[in-house]
């Protein structure tokens, strides 16, 4: 399999496929330039080997074509900054201007292809929209992780055209590294930690895991399905009634397949859905009419910290409680340290989907867990045992 470590660019055109997916203020200008940063060292790497390098990325969801506010124009200073270079930007990703840019390239130099959604066709995996992007270039290479899981003309259909020269960008490599560490070849005790709001958007991540884990622990609004499925009072707590069969035919596997199912056993409760709510901790499934479980218990913070304490390997997805409330932020805070203290006694850590990693963010823990994963909907999708379509074309 190529990799950007044994193959040799010199000489080559090569497009990059990169997440320069970034937000930007109402003077255009980066209020996050994470995503950039994190490609920095694929492209420097083929500049380094003597490649010149074609950039390609979509920005936001443009519905008709080109709009100003979607326009990678904007990030072409500050990624020239990080590069150390002066960036060519074509205005269109396609067509004569880009070709001829592309066809001057020097080793070392870059190009930057105005945004791949100002054409309809990318979205939808186009054939004919891939080859004139897959025209521009000798070689393909995909590093934008945050779309993996889709099917487009960029991301998927255009290594077609690149049979022996594709490969992946140090962001995917890193991304399916950390993952294949946690569901293929982690040590064990494996331990995951699920939250959020529902049982419905996290359902095929807990049967996809439960062959894998020894410990699953289950918070976040999700649990008060379980728990109603237990037979227990929720109150007001947030239930899927519809879900309750799923949810005990889930306690049943997990019995069955000797996997420790950790469902809170206390919650902090309010007397309504706001941070100056009335509060009071009770059992998780003795909760008094009118009230609502909005964080789980002290007595659960302690049960799962010492779970996490004792795994080797960790995944975290979705928050504990309504953390961005702080007053029901604690259990979120409490399992976001217990799993940076494992990390630093050795265990792996994965970290992915966007609430947890907001949370990891917001109370400084990132590098205190091994990986941060940079794609909410693609490693949901991963962990759900799915193959990705961008994964896919380049491992064919
Ligand atoms: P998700 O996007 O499914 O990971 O859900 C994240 C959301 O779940 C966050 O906005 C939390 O506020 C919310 N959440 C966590 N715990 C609860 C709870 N006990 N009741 C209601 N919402 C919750």
């Amino acid at each position: 399999m190529n990799t950007l470590d044994n193959y040799d660019f010199s000489g080559k055109k090569v497009i990059v496929r990169v997440d320069f997916n970034v937000p930007l203020n109402d003077k255009y200008e980066i209020t996050d330039d994470t995503r950039i940063r994190a490609a920095i060292p694929t492209i420097q790497k083929i500049r380094e080997k003597g490649g010149a390098v074609i950039l390609m990325s979509h920005l936001g969801r443009p519905k008709n074509g080109p709009e100003e506010k979607f326009s990678l124009k904007h990030i072409v200073k500050d990624l020239s900054e990080k590069l150390g270079v002066d960036v060519q930007f074509a205005d269109d990703c396609i067509g004569e201007q880009a070709h001829n840019i592309a066809a001057r390239l020097k080793p070392g130099e870059v190009l930057l292809l105005e945004n791949l959604r100002f054409h309809p066709e990318e979205t939808k995996g186009d054939e004919a929209f891939a080859k004139k992007l897959a025209g521009l270039a000798d070689v393909y290479v995909n590093d934008a992780f945050g779309t993996a899981h889709r099917a487009h003309a960029s991301t998927a259909v255009i290594a077609r055209f690149f049979p022996k020269d594709k490969m992946f960008g140090y962001v995917m490599e890193n991304e399916l590294k950390s993952i294949n560490k946690v569901l293929v070849e982690n040590e064990k005790p494996f331990t995951a930690v699920l939250g959020g709001a529902k049982v419905s958007g996290k359902i095929e991540i807990i049967n996809n895991l439960l062959d894998k884990v020894d410990n699953l622990i289950i918070g976040g609004g999700m649990m008060f399905t379980f728990i109603k499925a237990m037979g227990g009072d929720v109150g007001n707590s947030l239930v899927e009634e519809d879900l309750i069969e799923t949810a005990k035919a889930a306690i049943k596997k997990a019995e069955e397949l000797e996997v420790n199912l950790h469902i809170p056993s206390d919650t902090v409760a309010a007397d309504k859905f706001d941070n100056d709510a009335g509060t009071l901790i009770c059992k998780a499934g003795d909760i008094p009419d009118g009230w609502m479980g909005l964080d789980i218990g002290p007595e659960s913070i302690k049960t799962f910290s010492d779970v996490i304490r004792n795994s080797a390997t960790i995944l975290w997805n979705g928050p504990m409680g309504v953390f961005e409330m702080d007053n029901f932020a604690k259990g979120t805070v409490e399992i976001a340290k217990a799993i940076a203290d494992a990390t630093a006694k050795g265990a792996f850590s994965l970290v992915g989907g966007g609430d947890s990693v907001a949370a990891v963010n917001k109370y400084h823990l990132a590098d205190k867990v091994s990986y941060v994963s940079t794609g909410g909907g693609a490693m949901l999708e991963f962990i759900e045992g799915k193959t990705l379509p961008g994964v896919a074309a380049i491992e064919e």
